[in-house]
């Protein structure tokens, strides 16, 4: 079915499922827009309550909640991509879900995502799923080590893996990792690893912004650089490649694609590591030197504008607050320096507090 292209006017309630700081951000560039904002979210503390009147407390499954969100607002979207099926099955029968529940389903499931990137000619990885300790045994076979044993389903921050560098690790990996089915990840012995946020309007209008080159620390994002140190024509490839999947998927909204960067002694290549349906830490640089940042432009789609231009204005480097990192932030800021801090009150190690984006040089 065609999307619905009739842009929706000021003042248009959007309903956003989930209610971390991706949703607050959201909320805010909506506000900015002359939109207001009902979050759903089942913990009562959420950052995103904080900067909106319309909420609703509850449950994914109650669905007598969820019916009454849905009468509330004019369209839905969500903030992460974890949002049960059912969930976003319900919503959707009963007002526009962007992106669709599709989009969410393939990039919740490692497997669904890579065949259907694989299916796509999409570069990725090689994998293996594994339901038996027999399955895991002659996946090594197949893909050789290291590699990396995943979970399909809620692994984010390097959560739910194990590397296997030997085959006695296989035994401890398989029994740790639930729930199964696993994945078993060829290890790409990458260079670099890269970002690229993309967006999709419901006229199926393209635009992305500059890719990000990222840092991790304990497997959780540390800081994104722009420009990403690579040539050219590896940062026209990626760009390509997230045009290709935001049009396979028919998606409206913002999605973030992750590519490793293998340099090659020849010739350089891609390939995708994760997709995100929506928008993505190491896309909040745009907030400061991009005409239209990510929030806007994921709200942008969501209500049938057209999209806004992602031109970048300066070099920038974006880092992430984590957990204690909150406290050394009000002393350190200068004048190129943007703080947003999320409002959450308990600063717990390896939680994202805030992030700081750093301006290093106008263009
Ligand atoms: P993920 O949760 O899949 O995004 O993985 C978290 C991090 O683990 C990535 O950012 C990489 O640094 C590393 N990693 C994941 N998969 C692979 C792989 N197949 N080969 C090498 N490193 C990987």
């Amino acid at each position: 079915m065609p999307h619905d292209t009739t842009p929706l006017p000021a003042g248009s309630m959007i309903g956003i499922v989930g209610g971390g700081q991706l949703g607050r951000m959201l909320s805010l560039a909506a506000s900015r827009l002359g939109m207001r904002i009902h979050i759903f979210c089942p913990d009562a503390n959420s950052p995103a309550f904080e900067v909106t009147p319309h909420k609703t407390v509850a449950a994914y499954d109650n669905e007598v909640a969820l019916a009454a969100f849905a009468d509330a607002v004019d369209v839905i979207t969500y903030e992460f991509e974890n949002v049960p099926a059912a969930t976003a099955e319900f919503l959707a029968a009963r007002k526009p879900l962007r992106p669709d529940a599709n989009a969410l389903a393939i990039s919740q499931d490692r497997l669904a995502e890579k065949s259907f990137l694989a299916g796509k000619n999409i570069p990725v990885a090689g994998y293996r799923t594994v339901e038996t300790p027999a399955d895991l045994e002659a996946a090594i076979a197949a893909l050789g080590l290291p590699a990396i044993l995943k979970t399909t389903r809620l692994g984010y921050d390097g959560k739910g893996q194990r590397v296997l560098r030997a085959p006695e690790d296989a035994a401890a990996a398989f029994a740790a990792l639930e729930p199964k089915p696993l994945v078993l990840e060829a290890f790409v012995p990458f260079d670099k690893e890269i970002s690229v946020v993309v967006a999709r309007n419901a006229s199926g209008k393209v635009r992305s912004f500059d890719a990000a080159e990222n840092f991790h620390t304990n497997h959780i994002l540390h800081t994104s650089t722009v420009p990403a140190d690579i040539p050219p024509e590896i940062e026209k490839h990626a760009a390509m490649l997230a045009k290709v999947i935001v049009v396979a998927l028919d998606y409206v909204g913002v999605l973030g694609v992750e590519f490793f960067v293998v340099l090659g002694d020849e010739r350089p290549s891609l390939i995708v590591n994760e997709i995100a349906p929506r928008v993505h830490n190491s896309g909040h640089w745009t907030e400061a030197v991009c005409l239209t940042d990510q929030f806007e432009q994921h709200i942008r789609a969501v209500l049938s504008w057209p999209l806004g231009d992602p031109a970048r204005m300066a070099d920038v480097m974006m880092q992430n607050l984590i957990g204690d990192e909150i406290f050394i932030v009000p002393g350190g800021i200068d004048g190129n320096t943007q703080l947003h801090l999320y409002g959450k009150t308990e600063a717990r190690p390896g939680r994202k507090m805030g992030h700081v984006n750093i301006i290093r040089r106008p263009l």
